[in-house]
């Protein structure tokens, strides 16, 4: 056996059911836990992002016993150097199917340095389901039917008793803290396990619909926890059962492995579009729109607590995150990778895979997409699914003074705007007629090559 191993936490923040982690302990008998911070990215990362790292890595050190070696630089040199002053005889970490993780990697490579992976966060790895004539999946059903069928291994437990190197000295967490007015959930592996419970005891059987209000607590919000690796989707899935809210749930997470399976086997589709006939399409600028749709000031209530909310809490709703993304590219014109990027800065729960293609359904250019003719309209869709205005009201308090009925089209009551809230900045049913007209002008032209 061998003396000492590396263990290097990417986006797996946790002890329990971490393959690759039991991997480190069954070489070494000694583990030096290594998690490496790449100022660069941080500094991109945004306020909420990195406060919530920063709580993430304070956690992990605490269950790691103060045990963390934290080392800001690039992995090469980190991972190297770390390697010859310890005598650590291997390095492992998961399998990160991302593109920032897979280009560091294939540094990794270049440079010589042997990584052993196990594993993935992923239930099934990406690009390992596959059609029968071996070409992968480009619609969700059938690849929700073949990700069932393969199965997943069960999770397995911590560690018990390891080994921990501890650093010389104790590693220096950033003290990071989210900007005055921003509240954002607690992050953690022990969060994540509180707020997986929690969720199935209060939730999971109501899921199939308490999951499109955005006004109350119908989801789980696991996915800041799924995306930092805090909590595996296979410890999800591994306690739901056949009841409707669960198997709805199930369906949820498959969504995350699709995408993650479609950017596998497409690359350029984390920035590009799925669809290359959408490039072609006339776009707008962005501009004053676009600021505004930033600010949540479009006028449209639904759209804007939706996109403050983002601001607040560094998350969004489902439903939201769909209504938001329609009216950005279809009601103001705007390529979905502006919204995308303005995504990525703010959510705690950023994922290129799940953002992207998430954007792209929206936009009717990704894989079996919502058609882009289906135009989601702002108005109704706050009707149907905060018809009270509840969410409306906690994140818009120029509106709080009107009744369900009224709060959806401020603009036609008396008092609706007198609060200080704007006039709506364009015509719904004007842009959606234009959208329309463009999506034509498309048909009609040449096809581009696919990517
Ligand atoms: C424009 C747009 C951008 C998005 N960007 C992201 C992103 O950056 N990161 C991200 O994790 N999700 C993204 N999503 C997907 C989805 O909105 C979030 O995963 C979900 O809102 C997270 O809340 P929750 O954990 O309460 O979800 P729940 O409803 O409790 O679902 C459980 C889990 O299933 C997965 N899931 C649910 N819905 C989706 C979906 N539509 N696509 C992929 N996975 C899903 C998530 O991992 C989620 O945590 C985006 C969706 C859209 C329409």
């Amino acid at each position: 056996m061998a003396n000492r191993a590396i263990f290097w936490f990417r986006r797996d923040l946790r002890l329990a059911d971490n393959p690759a982690l039991l991997a480190s302990l069954d070489e070494g008998k000694e583990v030096i836990p290594l998690f490496i911070m790449d100022d660069e990215i941080a500094e991109r990362a945004g306020d909420h992002r990195r406060a919530y790292l920063a709580a993430s890595l304070r956690a992990l050190n605490d269950s790691l016993g103060g045990a963390l070696h934290l080392i800001s630089g690039d992995p090469v040199a980190v991972l190297s150097e770390l390697k010859k002053k310890t005598g650590a005889s291997s390095i492992h970490c998961a399998f990160p199917y991302a593109p920032y993780g897979n280009a560091q990697d294939e540094k990794l490579k270049k440079a010589g340095i042997e990584l052993t992976q196990v594993g993935s966060g992923y239930a099934v790895a990406p690009g390992r389901v596959l059609k029968d004539d071996g070409t992968p999946y480009r619609v969700y059903t059938p690849f929700y039917r073949a990700w069932s069928a393969h199965g997943w291994r069960k999770p397995v437990a911590a560690p018990k008793n390891p080994n921990w190197v501890s650093p010389s000295k104790l590693a220096k967490i950033p003290d990071w803290k989210v900007p005055a007015g921003v509240t954002i959930q607690e992050a953690g592996e022990a969060a994540a396990l509180k707020r997986f419970k929690e969720f199935l005891k209060r939730a999971a059987d109501e899921y199939g619909d308490a999951r499109n209000i955005p006004g109350i607590e119908g989801t789980s919000r696991m996915s800041p926890h799924l995306r930092w690796g805090e909590i595996h989707p296979r410890t999800m899935l591994e306690p739901l059962g056949q009841k409707k809210g669960h198997e709805v749930y199930r369906k949820e997470i498959a969504w995350r492995e699709f995408y993650a399976d479609v950017l596998h086997h497409n690359p350029h589709t984390s920035r590009d579009y799925y669809d290359v006939k959408y490039k072609k399409m006339r776009y707008a600028k962005p501009g004053k729109a676009f600021q505004a749709w930033c600010d949540g000031k479009t006028g449209f209530p639904f759209v804007d607590a939706a996109m403050r909310q983002l601001v607040q809490e560094g998350w969004m709703h489902n439903r939201t995150r769909m209504v938001v993304a329609s009216f950005l590219v279809k009601d103001l014109h705007i390529e979905w990778q502006h919204g995308a990027n303005f995504f990525m800065k703010y959510l705690i729960d950023n994922d290129v895979a799940s953002n992207s293609h998430g954007w792209q359904w929206t936009a009717g250019c990704g894989t079996d997409a919502s058609p882009y003719y289906r135009v989601f309209n702002p108005i109704e869709q706050g009707r149907r699914f905060d018809p009270e205005g509840d969410y409306i009201k906690r994140f818009i308090p120029e509106l709080r003074h009107l009744s369900g009925e009224d709060i959806h089209e401020p603009w036609l009551v008396l008092d609706g705007l007198s609060k200080g809230y704007p006039e709506p900045i364009v015509d719904h049913a004007k842009e959606r007629l234009e959208s329309l007209a463009r999506l034509e002008e498309i048909k009609a032209a040449k096809p581009l090559k696919p990517n």
